[in-house]
């Protein structure tokens, strides 16, 4: 097992531990630290299947499968169900699944009672590496993802990389696309070691340990934290405008690929930097173009959404002093720097 630590000032620093079986510590882990609980409250899915035992009296509480249950109608569900059995603020809420059930988790303890701990076993790749990491709890309106939410920092993370045994390939490849990101953003662990020479267990744990520097740096997100959105704009994009069979992690890749293409067409890296990049995203068996039949207007227009476009556009992008948001990149070098990726 691996512990990390998320520091934070006051005393929410919390621990995230990683590891085969690690969410069998859940009980000893919430004694330790919310020993005043009396219930937990655990929400999860019913495809997600990963037993807990939090040793105090608890419920399970199901939400919907899948971005839909990301709705402000979960969160008064699940409300309206800790109040008929009488959770309190002295209690907890346990989060057990993928990024929906940790940001819908989060968000209902950051509301019930004006804020109950919440503790997070993540069980996705991309829950252990980034959604349950960082605090960002929220759910989705029609307008849009992610607009209603609350910055709600867990009391205790568990990343039981176990459970991702029976996760399905095509959710893995969500998760593998932070992965490849996180070997930009922080660089080799302490002992020098790369972040794709580390094995499966170690290798989550830096990317936790990645997370929480960035995260501490910049709680809410007023600007360092935006570095965590390397590959993204364009990642986004190409999720925004197509109906392409491409998953999260995987239009990332092609985000990173494409980031470090700007980043060499605006002298900030150079060819062996894009090579890398190329490297460690097809080492993830991800992809590094565009999809077929892929619109250069269409992501245009996303990436340059709600900027002024006379400012330029802005990207997270590598750099000699590694990767930082660089903003008024001229638009037309966005453009023709899509021919690199095409
Ligand atoms: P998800 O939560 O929808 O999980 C994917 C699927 O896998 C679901 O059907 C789930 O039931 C199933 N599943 C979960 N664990 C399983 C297991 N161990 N075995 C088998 N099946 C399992 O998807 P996700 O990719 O984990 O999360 C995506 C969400 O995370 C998005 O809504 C995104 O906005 C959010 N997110 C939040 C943050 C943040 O900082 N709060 C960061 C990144 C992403």
């Amino acid at each position: 097992m691996i512990e990390v630590r998320v520091p934070l000032p006051g005393d929410r620093s919390y621990p995230v531990v990683v590891g085969r079986g690690c969410v069998d510590r859940l009980a000893d882990g919430l004694a330790a630290e919310l020993p005043r609980a009396k219930r937990a409250a655990v929400v999860t899915q019913a495809g997600v299947g990963v037993a807990v035992d939090p040793g105090i009296e608890h419920r399970v509480f199901e939400v919907p499968d899948g971005e839909a249950a990301k709705a402000l109608s979960t969160i008064e569900d699940l409300c309206r169900g800790f109040a008929s059995w009488g959770l309190t603020r002295g209690d907890v809420v346990v989060g057990v699944g993928g990024g929906v059930v940790t940001d819908v988790a989060g968000f209902a303890a950051a509301s019930y009672h004006r804020g109950v701990p919440v503790v997070h076993v993540a069980t996705t790749l991309l829950a252990q590496v980034d959604a349950a990491i960082g605090g960002k709890t929220g759910v989705n309106l029609p307008e849009g993802k992610n607009l209603v939410g609350a910055f709600w920092q867990p009391s205790l993370v568990l990343c039981d990389t176990a459970t991702l045994d029976t996760l399905p390939e095509r959710e893995m490849r969500c998760g593998l696309g932070e992965v490849a990101k996180y070997h930009f953003l922080g660089g080799p662990d302490g002992d020098g070691v790369a972040l794709d020479d580390l094995d499966f267990d170690a290798r989550v744990a830096r990317c936790v340990e990645i997370k929480a520097e960035v995260v501490a740096a910049d709680e809410r997100e007023a600007g360092r934290r935006a570095v965590l959105n390397y590959g993204h704009t364009l990642g986004h994009a190409i999720e925004t405008t197509g109906r392409y069979d491409l998953r999260h992690g995987e239009a990332v890749a092609v985000g990173l690929v494409y980031a470090a293409e700007l980043g060499l067409a605006l002298g900030r890296i150079d060819g062996d930097r894009v090579a890398e990049h190329r490297r460690v995203v097809a080492g993830y068996g991800l992809p590094g173009r565009l999809p077929d039949g892929a619109d250069p207007d269409g992501l245009m227009a996303v990436m340059a959404r709600d900027k002024k476009a006379l400012d330029g556009l802005t990207f997270a992008l590598d750099g000699p002093a590694g990767v930082e948001v660089v903003a008024g990149v001229d638009a037309d070098v966005v453009r023709s720097t899509l021919e690199a990726v095409r």
